[in-house]
């Protein structure tokens, strides 16, 4: 088939690598200048399989600590408020689970394969900071949710042997710890992901926006594409430049015998009324250093791997001679540059967790948009028009998900059956 991916975030680029790996003509149109130049620039980036049922069971409700400023946001709230206490939520978090699994599998086994150069680090520990969040936590591993998830419980003493960086005075009642966890930088690996996609003879169109789609009829069901040149959309100061492998090519109308929606705002624009999503847009933080060397082998600055401290929602992680520490989701519009009370929060915790870890004089920071609806979960599959798939809704899980998401929405095109019940993903469910 001839596939049309819109949009080349994390999302786009794993799933145009899966369906060219499947044999399609795929062809991706992004309106930036490179690929991952939105919200998948600068984010964790971590994969742990079961990180949703722990932010669940100790960090409240989808990870949306503070209220919006706008009450306009109130009715999503709710929604999703209310979605986290319904029957059907403990199928979302198996879903979830079982999608973490799927991606932490389905990266290694494509870096491996195509011996993908990316920074990446084992080791991913939550700090229960608390008691009552460390019952919590230690509650949720005898659970049959938790049962085969591969997380294990440190007591506060085993924590700091594990991740030897963290301060001697913070107060610490134990961690949950996924040994096989990772944390990455997704945006590298992305990178070097499309070389192998171009190499399976995709081709991603750059400086395009998709400004239309119309659906056919008849036996032969085809999407016709309007796109526009859109050199207007600079690169973002923090972005990094175009690869130089794009070409810009007005091309006019195309049509294809698929398209598929890697952007939720192309989704809420693009679609037919009755198919649009309800998105709401959040946006979170980060900062990323330069890690301080140590002087001597006694000394350890910064996690080997990534730690999540889900009282605050704030995660610091290891990003090759980097640390990047991330957090503080808020629902609303994003920012034109980053928060500096927010950032001074970033710092603060950072200093509080792994003091002395980074030379912040030279950190970057940035802030980065993230797409969610209003049941936590990304939807992902055949939307109502013939031809038009989506892939959308990742919120702060897209590394955690895209890679297994890709897979699956490919499996699926192909008439193959999903490994384990995936019907909480199904786009259906947003008409
Ligand atoms: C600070 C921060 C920390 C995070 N931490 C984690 C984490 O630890 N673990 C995790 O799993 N996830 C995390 N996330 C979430 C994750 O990184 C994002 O959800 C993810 O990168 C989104 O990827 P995406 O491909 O779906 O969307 P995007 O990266 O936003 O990509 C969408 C692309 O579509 C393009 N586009 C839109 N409309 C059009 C159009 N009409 N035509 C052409 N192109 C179009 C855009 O230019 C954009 O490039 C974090 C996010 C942030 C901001």
């Amino acid at each position: 088939m001839r596939v049309a991916v819109i949009g080349a975030g994390l999302t786009g680029v794993m799933t145009a690598y899966e369906l060219a790996r499947d044999g399609h003509e795929v062809i991706v149109y992004e309106r930036r200048g490179s690929i991952a130049a939105e919200g998948s620039f600068a984010p964790a980036s971590v994969l742990a399989p079961g990180l949703a049922l722990a932010h669940a069971a100790v960090g409240g409700w989808g990870g949306l600590e503070r209220l919006p400023a706008k009450p306009t946001a109130w009715p999503w709230l709710w929604r999703r408020w209310r979605a986290a206490r319904q029957p059907a939520q403990a199928a979302r978090l198996t879903c979830l689970r079982d999608l973490a699994q799927l991606s932490l599998e389905r990266v290694q086994s494509i870096a491996a394969a195509h011996q993908l150069e990316y920074d990446h680090h084992s080791g991913v520990m939550a700090l229960m900071r608390t008691p009552r969040d460390a019952s919590r936590a230690q509650a949720l591993l005898v659970t049959h949710a938790a049962s085969s998830l591969p997380v294990r419980w440190l007591s506060a003493d085993d924590a700091r042997a594990t991740e030897p960086g963290i301060n001697p005075t913070l107060p610490l009642h134990g961690a949950l710890y996924w040994r096989a966890g990772e944390t990455a930088n997704g945006r590298q690996f992305a990178h070097a992901l499309r070389v192998e996609a171009l190499r399976l003879g995709a081709r991603f169109q750059f400086q395009q926006e998709v400004t239309g789609l119309a659906t056919g009829s008849g036996a032969r069901q085809q999407v016709e594409l309007q796109t526009e040149r859109c050199r207007d959309i600079a690169e973002s100061a923090l972005s990094v430049g175009s690869t130089g492998a794009a070409t810009v090519v007005d091309e006019g109308p195309q049509t294809f015998d698929a398209v598929v929606l890697c952007s939720a705002e192309a989704a809420s624009r693009l679609l037919p009324g009755a198919a649009r999503p309800r998105v709401a847009w959040g946006h979170v933080h980060s900062v990323t250093a330069p890690r301080h060397v140590a002087a001597d082998a006694g000394e350890t600055f910064g996690p080997s791997g990534a730690v999540l401290d889900p009282a605050v929602g704030i995660t610091i992680s290891r990003m090759g001679d980097r640390l990047r520490v991330a957090g503080v989701a808020s629902i609303g519009a994003l920012p034109s540059r980053p928060a500096s009370a927010v950032l001074a929060r970033l710092y603060a915790t950072l200093e509080a967790t792994f003091p002395g870890a980074t030379r912040t004089a030279r950190a970057q920071p940035w802030v980065g948009r993230q797409d969610h609806l209003a049941d936590g979960m990304p939807a992902v599959g055949r939307a109502s028009a013939n031809g038009l798939w989506l892939n959308i809704g990742h919120g702060a899980n897209a590394w955690a998900q895209a890679a297994a998401c890709g897979r699956l929405l490919a499996d699926q095109m192909a008439g193959r059956a999903a490994p384990f019940d995936c019907s909480t993903l199904d786009p259906a469910r947003l008409r």
